[in-house]
């Protein structure tokens, strides 16, 4: 038997078990398409409930429904010993089978030479066989018995399922089935989703293995229904939801939750990696275009994923944490990184369960602030820092800025937290001027929702007005990001703090929708090559692009900043490149405040003024050089 065939098999089952199936068109289908690929001449099934009479029959023709029926009359059968043991059966010659002493001789009267038998189970649940039954003596081979053990266990694991959805019919009226689907796609809604979760964290206790939830959002399907009219938005839904269906195995679950948000489970998984090839077919069958009333659509969706386990109790918080993951990914994509890892998704999903005690973390101490040293890259003597907040979660530990940050943007936390830090980083670097008058500069991120929020400006007007240093002396990070929503609000805002003589810098630059032909209209001081670029100079497409970007800069009156300089031959390139700045492990990492301190005062006694230090750094520089590592 060809892999192809069974595998089509497979996946027409897949198909059939998203819309109501019942269950004996599951076993109709079974037999018919079981003849088409494999060498037998007749298929039957009979499903046996103990106690009972068979609840349903199947056959692929008339001879199949003899034999099936026969071996009910009888009691006896290869039919029932496969159900009985739960092993299969195989009679190659049924002549020299004594076993059946009833049914044989009346089988062979009817001319059956060789039947094959598979018990249909699934799990602990027997629930009846599958009968192959050929008109010539020999053996199947071992691969066609392979295929028709995998096809009745698939067809077992539908079966379970149409049972409970036959159940769930039969206790329950009209209404209530409606209310457990979607009316657009028939798909099962989020009441049932949750359910159907809840059975997967039961399964997922009991056996040890993980189940997976993707969540599933089209990008801009706003703007289908805005062009094209609501009646193409919601064809266009059921033909996504048509297209899912194809990704489905058996046992896996698909719903709609709500307008473009898609949910696919998955359970029993028995390592997360087995989720990569579902969420690389999920995006595969979404990418080949639609047509819809004789037009093409091109759709994509950003996916999210998480699984069960870990610190997930319940299906809602299963359910938040793809969506969360699902929207970092959407935001990331949006930042114009094309490549998304997927263990980065899956990273996401799991830490997601952070961010539901992100709130609170500032008033219990949790968060902190590191400070990293910029340096003038001809010489490496500190210029200022930029403040990175920190997060040390009580039980997990360092937590990645890069994990919180979207949480805090999602849930408007930022507006709180991003004031705190600017508070904050301005009242250290003032403690350190006050001790030594050294003018360090202090750049904070911004993210562009904190930026966008309103009374922006004058909270930073308000922090400013708390000290009388010169305000030349605060940075404020801000990424392409901001220009790409609301560009006049944008400059508005840019405007106010240019008033208060604040600089701005566009951060992780080269990232973004990086147009090197819109810089000129920006209000900026200070461009931050992003670290990729820097880690890949070798390059020399990477070089030529740094080469521009520094060129346009300083023809702009801004300056550069390099990020992410690891390495003496980094360092050495940059500077030949014309970076008036750096940052980066190979000067010093991320460190603490006190630290910071001690620098500044190496620098002003003159023991120590550049870095990478070439002379012993002091103990508390050293403690929390190895530290700030951690999440990084
Ligand atoms: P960023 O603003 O680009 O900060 C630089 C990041 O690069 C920091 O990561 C820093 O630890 C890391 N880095 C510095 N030198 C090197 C190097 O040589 N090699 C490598 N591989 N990495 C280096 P971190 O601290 O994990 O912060 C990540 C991002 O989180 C920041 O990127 C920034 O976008 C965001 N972030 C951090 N603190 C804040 C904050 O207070 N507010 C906002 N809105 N965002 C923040
Ligand atoms: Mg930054
Ligand atoms: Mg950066």
């Amino acid at each position: 038997m060809a892999r192809e065939d069974l595998s089509d098999v497979l996946s027409e089952f897949a198909r059939t078990m998203v819309t109501d199936f019942p269950i004996q068109g599951i076993l109709d289908h079974l037999v018919k398409r079981i003849v088409d690929v494999l060498p037998i001449t007749a298929a039957g099934v009979t499903l046996i409930a103990p106690g009972h009479d068979p609840r349903y029959l199947a056959a692929s023709d008339p001879s199949a429904l003899r034999f099936e029926k026969l071996q009910t009359e009888l009691g006896e059968g290869p039919c029932l010993a496969a159900y009985g043991t739960g092993e299969a059966i195989s009679v190659p010659d049924l002549r020299s089978e004594s076993r059946f002493p009833r049914f044989s001789p009346r089988a062979l009267e009817s001319g059956l030479s060789a039947v094959f038998t598979f018990p249909l189970r699934h799990r602990d649940l027997q629930l009846g066989a599958l009968d192959l039954y050929r008109d010539e003596v020999g053996p199947l081979s071992l691969e066609s018995m392979a295929a028709a053990q995998t096809l009745a266990d698939v067809a077992a694991a539908y079966l379970i399922n149409a049972q409970a959805r036959s159940d769930l019919q039969d206790s329950s009226d009209q209404s209530r089935e409606a209310a457990l689907h979607d009316a657009l796609t028939g798909l099962p809604n989020r009441v049932l989703i949750l359910q159907l979760l809840e059975h997967a964290f039961r399964a997922s206790r009991r056996s040890g293995k993980t189940s997976a939830v993707f969540f599933v959002d089209l990008d801009r399907f706003k703007e289908v229904n805005d062009t094209y009219g609501h009646q193409v938005g919601d064809d266009l839904l059921v033909a996504v939801a048509k297209r899912l269906t194809r990704v489905l195995r058996p046992g896996d679950s698909l719903a709609r939750l709500s307008g473009d948000e898609f949910v696919v489970l998955c359970e029993e998984l028995a390592d997360p990696s087995e989720a990569d090839p579902i969420a690389v077919r999920l995006n595969a069958e979404l990418s080949r275009p639609f047509v819809l009333s004789g037009m093409e659509l091109k759709v994509t969706a950003s996916i999210g994923i998480a699984f069960t386990g870990q610190s997930i109790e319940a299906p809602e918080e299963l359910l938040r944490d793809a969506d969360l993951a699902m929207y970092r990914s959407k935001r990331d994509r949006a930042m114009g990184y094309e490549v998304r890892d997927l263990r980065e998704l899956y990273l996401a999903g799991h830490q997601a369960g952070l961010a539901r005690s992100l709130p609170g973390a500032l008033g219990r101490g949790e968060l902190h602030l590191d400070y990293q040293p910029i340096v003038e890259a001809r010489d490496g003597r500190l210029t200022g820092v930029e403040a990175l907040l920190r997060w040390t979660h009580p039980s997990r530990g360092a937590v990645s800025p890069r994990v919180f940050i979207p949480f805090a943007e999602q849930s408007g936390q930022i507006i709180e937290l991003g004031q705190w830090v600017l508070q904050q980083a301005w009242s250290d670097r003032n403690q350190w001027q006050r001790q030594r008058p050294a003018e360090i500069g202090m750049s904070v991120n911004v993210s562009a929702h904190q930026f966008m929020s309103a009374g922006f400006a004058a909270s930073v007007a308000k922090v400013l007005d708390s000290t009388s240093a010169d305000p030349g002396l605060l940075t404020l990070e801000v990424t392409e990001r901001l220009f790409v929503r609301d560009q006049e609000r944008a400059f508005v805002v840019l405007d106010e703090l240019k008033e208060l003589g604040v600089k701005l810098a566009l951060d992780d630059f080269g990232t973004g929708y990086s147009s090197l032909g819109y810089l000129n209209t920006l209000p900026i001081d200070i461009i931050k090559i992003d670290q990729k670029f820097i880690a890949k100079l070798n390059n020399p497409g990477t070089q030529a692009i740094v080469t521009a970007i520094i060129g346009l800069a300083h023809s702009l009156g801004m300056t550069v900043v390099s990020e992410g300089v690891e390495t003496t031959k980094q360092r050495d390139q940059v500077t030949k490149l014309g970076s008036d700045s750096c940052q980066g492990f190979y000067f010093a990492r991320p460190m603490l405040a006190s630290s910071v301190d001690a620098l500044i005062k190496l620098q002003a006694d003159g023991s120590n003024p550049y870095l990478p230090s070439k002379t012993r750094i002091p103990a508390v520089v050293l403690d929390t050089l190895s530290t700030a590592s951690a999440d990084s």
